[in-house]
């Protein structure tokens, strides 16, 4: 179909506006005639009014015409008219009742349809593989918590030792790192760092709480009666005292004898840890129950503990009581003695 020419009915429209103006502006002379302005005669007034009606004449035909060509555009062919069929009536909706407030949002037309539900069902919550291990309370009191962080090494095994001279070394450098230890306010009243005495390349290392006034004095740990019950006990093991290592958990004498306060340990367990791991040993006794309980990181009573294995970093370690409780409780020997024939099985010794 060729491009459509502008309607003539546009310019018929035109020229019936300008002889509207044009009757209008006549019509103006007219009344003002009397004042001796000339007038539009009566036929020339008719002759515009027949134009200005004849262009609004065309102008409706012209719209009736587009308005004819553009619904027969809109209709649907004959034949796509043919294969329609009539929808079925609608029933009336049920009138729609109100959305509660947790109703969920409707879908969107769009959206894919959900899955069928599965005719299987639902399958069983597989269990844990490993359940969790409780956890034994906090004790914010504990004073034990560094030593806890030092056995937070999971070493499975015990690694063989190393040579004598090197476990020797180490301890001189330890040593020397700690030099005038004044990390705690055990510095202020001690007389010397009471470090350790024995073998580097002893096999079994006992571990005392602290040092008493002896110990202060000499510089070394377990002299005086203690000392002497603890070479006995060495003694009965088949050991001599140059063949074993002691040491204790803080390495100053706190004043009065008293009980090493928590920050205190918690100052020192570094040094013993790194003592214990120059050592090597192939057994840890710990004397009594305030060193058993800071090495193994516990608050059960050193009568629970005693005479069963513990481990330290893969060391075994046997909990006993301390030489001065025997010497106070004689009857409590035989405990002890039994504590280390285990150790000295422990260490391939005969019994
Ligand atoms: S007890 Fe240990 S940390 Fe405290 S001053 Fe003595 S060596 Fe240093």
């Amino acid at each position: 179909m060729g491009q459509s020419q502008p309607p003539a009915s546009d310019a018929k429209l035109a020229v019936a506006r300008i002889a509207r103006e044009l009757r209008r502006h006549l019509i103006f002379q007219a009344q003002l005639a009397a004042d001796g302005a000339p007038r539009a005669t009566a036929d020339q007034l008719a002759e515009l009014d027949r134009r200005i009606a004849r262009a609004e004449l065309d102008r409706d035909r012209a719209a009736f015409t587009r308005l004819g060509r553009q619904g027969a555009a809109d209709r649907p062919a004959p034949s796509a008219r043919s294969a329609a069929r009539p929808a079925p009536p609608t029933p009336a909706a049920p009138p729609a009742a109100p959305l509660p407030v947790s109703a969920a949002p409707r879908p969107v037309a769009d959206a894919p349809l959900p899955a069928p539900p599965s005719p299987q069902p639902p399958p069983a919550p597989r269990p844990a593989l490993v359940a969790p291990a409780p956890r034994p309370p906090a004790d914010p009191t504990s004073p034990y918590k560094i030593v806890d962080l030092l056995n937070r090494t999971n070493r499975p095994a015990r690694v063989e030792a190393p040579p004598a001279d090197a476990r020797a070394a180490a301890l001189h450098q330890l040593r020397e790192e700690l030099g005038d230890c004044r990390r705690c306010r055990l510095c202020e009243t001690r007389t010397q760092i009471v470090f350790g005495h024995g073998s580097p390349a002893a096999e079994l290392v006992f571990i005392g709480e602290a040092p008493g006034r002896g110990e202060d004095e000499r510089g070394e740990p377990f002299v005086g009666r203690s000392g002497e019950l603890l070479n006995r006990m060495v003694g009965a093991m088949k050991l001599r005292r140059e063949d074993i290592y002691v040491c204790n958990i803080v390495k100053c004498r706190p004043p009065g004898n008293r009980d090493p306060n928590p920050d205190e340990l918690e100052a020192c367990a570094p040094f013993l840890a790194s003592q214990l791991e120059a050592l090597s040993p192939r057994v840890i006794v710990t004397l009594g129950a305030d060193a058993t309980q800071a090495l193994l990181r516990t608050d059960a009573p050193l009568a629970r503990l005693r005479g069963q294995w513990h481990h330290w970093r893969g060391i075994p370690v046997m909990p006993t009581y301390h030489p001065a409780f025997v010497l106070r409780n004689p009857a409590e020997k035989r405990p002890v003695w039994d504590d280390l024939k285990k150790v000295m099985a422990e260490l391939g010794k005969p019994v």
